[in-house]
């Protein structure tokens, strides 16, 4: 008898008394006589891998604790979110004193060359998964620092950036529309920029170390 891992509880394997259905072939990886699986069998495996990542993405979206880190003056407009006025704690979004406690990192506002360093050491300190808000034009495109020498103009340059706030500055129901869209993203199952990030590290690297130019930073232990 095959040894079956009890972490796949679709494993039709570990119930040997089940009799093959009408029209079903041996399963193709089973060494085991009693390893029939239908076409209906086969479908009913990922959707329960699905049905689980559902159920973690509905969690997890309705669980954001956001990195208090102000980089720039959009920082403002989270203080009337966090009141009894907006009350974001409402949609499930509290705040966190440290990177480690945290899977929201919202970038908010103008980022100058020196922060960037602070922003991806506290970035790589966060868990996963994680979503990065970048709040405000200065995030986009340098806003009215475009032509500045010392901040960034295109954040997605340095790190994954899920959703964007236009607006100099976002109001606070600007800010929980995009909540609400990041929220629905990682329902989705579509707000991977942290997965992206470490695709595709060495890119992001490259050009972190290109404004960075005291790089100090340890390697991230992944
Ligand atoms: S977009 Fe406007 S409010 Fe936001 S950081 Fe830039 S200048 Fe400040």
């Amino acid at each position: 008898m095959k040894n079956h891992e009890p972490d796949k509880p679709w494993d039709l394997t570990r119930f040997p008394t089940i009799q093959p259905p009408a029209g079903s072939r041996p399963h193709a990886d089973a060494g085991d006589a009693t390893c029939f699986l239908g076409a209906e069998d086969r479908l009913r495996a990922p959707k329960l891998d699905e049905a689980v990542a559902t159920i973690k993405n509905w969690f997890r979206a309705m669980s954001l604790n956001v990195l208090a880190f102000g980089t720039g003056c959009g920082a403002i407009e989270l203080r009337p979110l966090a009141t009894s006025r907006f009350d974001m704690s409402r949609f499930g979004i509290t705040g966190a004193p440290t990177p480690r406690q945290s899977n929201v990192f919202i970038i908010s506002g103008y980022l100058a060359t020196k922060t960037l360093k602070r922003v991806i050491r506290c970035y790589e300190q966060m868990p996963n998964p994680k979503w990065v808000v970048a709040l405000g034009s200065c995030t986009i495109n340098g806003g009215m620092y475009w032509d500045s020498y010392n901040t960034i103009k295109v954040l997605d340059l340095y790190m994954p950036v899920d959703v964007y706030i236009s607006g100099c500055m976002p109001r606070p129901e600007a800010l929980i529309a995009g909540f609400s869209y990041l929220m629905d993203e990682i329902k989705a199952g579509r707000a991977n920029g942290w997965h992206h990030y470490l695709e595709n590290l060495d890119w992001y690297r490259e050009n972190q170390k290109q404004v960075i130019t005291d790089w100090d930073l340890p390697d991230y232990n992944w």
